[in-house]
């Protein structure tokens, strides 16, 4: 890619927002320099209002396939279990390239609606008889592969999953997700190779699945182990999980995370939607990242997380599509407040002071790039050139002051919003539509078409 030069009619910069920008991006895709545009020359005239790109931090690319697939109950009392019970049927009937598919699907949507990065929270190892292919991380392959075609920025953080509960063995349906820490090691160490090589740019963690699936040891040793990048665990999602935890392990999830493993800025804690007010208080003290997917959450009934007390405790949260029932990243952001409104019954429950949507795209953008330890979330020099362009001519935006862009975008406008969408500098949406939609949508429909016919 060639240097390049964008002029917007304004941008997000340094939190505010400013008119006639003109952005530098170097060939890498990085920004260089970020100025007025006035009595500069050599820029690309592109108008409209730039924003960072927000980051996805919780996803399972292959889950695309089976999204709308599980709304159809069987018996009362449909729960995350049954869902799971559909997820491992699907999970279990993909083939390599069914999976690069689906993922790359997902990632166009993404960037299509907002999120510009994604951590790729990647549990499916091996073949669907649950051997390990011939080489182990052909998988996590395919997930790279995807992100290529998308041209999405990608934090791969292979998971370490070892039981089927808190000291129970794995059953069938989690065959394909099953590795010792020993193995585990191996598939993490091939896992960085193979992203040195084709995506070096690429950040890469580790995922500890979660207390019932990784053994409490191997979650306690994770942070030494792996003594670089993000660490992503589920925590708390299931009132029924915390349970099994407690009798378990003597404490609650999140409470054992804080004693025994260490949890600092590196950690995200994926939903963490079961607090007490003390788990809630210190949590946001370690400065840990709480991974809030609203719209899963939602859809898969598990509870609403505890925001006031969360952000008045100085907490950072991010949002993640996790299930990828719906792939919106504005839509994601009023689910988060709205279910606070409706728990509280109240109005405006996370900002009494503040515009809420600003609240929320900031906090996003910060705890977005902190979960996925990426340079993104700012237009800035030595950031990823990851702009959103909304489109202000064509919208109500155009009849609006700038301090009221951000609440007409999470709770008006949302992702039809969005014009173009640049990824580390590559113009990869235009007229709101991703440059690969029509060719990856074809495969993708392919394995839907036949995924529909089986479950
Ligand atoms: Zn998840």
């Amino acid at each position: 890619m060639m240097a390049q030069c964008l002029r917007f009619a304004w941008a997000w910069v340094g939190e505010a927002w400013l008119p006639d920008v003109a952005v530098t991006i170097d060939d890498a895709g990085m920004i260089t320099h970020v100025a007025r545009a006035a009595g500069q020359g050599g820029y690309d005239n592109v108008g409209g209002i730039a924003m960072p790109g927000i980051a996805n931090l919780h996803c399972h690319g292959f889950q695309r396939a089976m999204a709308g697939l599980a709304e159809r109950g069987s018996r009362p009392g449909e729960d995350f279990w049954s869902w799971r019970h559909v997820m491992y049927q699907v999970a279990n009937s993909l083939g390599p390239d069914e999976i690069e598919a689906v993922t790359a699907m997902a990632y166009i949507e993404m960037l299509e609606a907002g999120f510009t990065t994604v951590a790729e929270f990647h549990y499916l190892h091996h073949d669907p008889a649950g051997a390990a292919y011939a080489q182990p991380e052909e998988l996590a392959g395919r997930v790279i592969a995807a992100a290529q075609t998308s041209g999405i920025g990608l934090s791969l953080l292979p998971c370490l999953y070892s039981a089927g509960g808190l000291g129970r063995a794995a059953e069938a349906g989690q065959r394909r997700f099953i590795n010792d820490i020993a193995a585990f090691c191996r598939l993490h160490e091939a896992t960085d190779a193979l992203l040195r090589r084709e995506m070096p740019q690429a950040v890469l963690g580790v995922a500890p699945h979660s207390l019932r699936a990784a053994r409490p040891a191997d979650v306690a040793a994770i942070a030494r182990l792996f003594p670089a990048g993000p660490i992503h665990i589920h925590a708390a999602e299931q009132i029924a999980e915390v349970n099994e935890c407690s009798a378990a392990l003597g404490a609650r999830p999140v409470t054992w995370l804080l004693d025994n493993a260490g949890v600092d800025s590196r950690w995200c804690l994926i939903h963490a939607t079961h607090m007490t007010t003390e788990e809630t208080t210190a949590l946001a003290t370690r400065g840990a990242v709480a991974g809030l997917c609203p719209l899963t959450e939602a859809d898969l009934g598990d509870g609403m997380f505890p925001g006031p007390p969360f952000l008045v405790a100085g907490g950072h949260f991010g949002i993640g599509s996790d299930s990828l029932i719906r792939i919106d990243a504005a839509e994601e952001l009023r689910q988060f407040d709205t279910s606070q409104r409706l728990r509280d019954q109240q109005r405006v429950v996370l900002s009494p002071h503040d515009s809420a949507g600003e609240i929320l795209v900031r906090g996003a953008l910060r705890g977005g790039a902190q979960a996925t330890g990426q340079k993104v979330g700012v237009i800035g020099p030595g950031y990823r050139a990851d702009i959103i362009v909304l489109d202000q001519a064509n919208s109500d935006l155009a009849a609006l002051p700038p301090p009221r862009w951000f609440d007409h975008l999470v709770f008006v406008g949302g992702s039809r919003l969005i014009d173009r969408v640049y990824a580390g500098g590559h113009l990869v949406v235009s007229g709101g539509q991703h440059f690969a939609r029509a060719t990856v949508a074809a495969r993708f429909r392919t394995v839907l078409r036949r995924l529909a016919d089986t479950l």
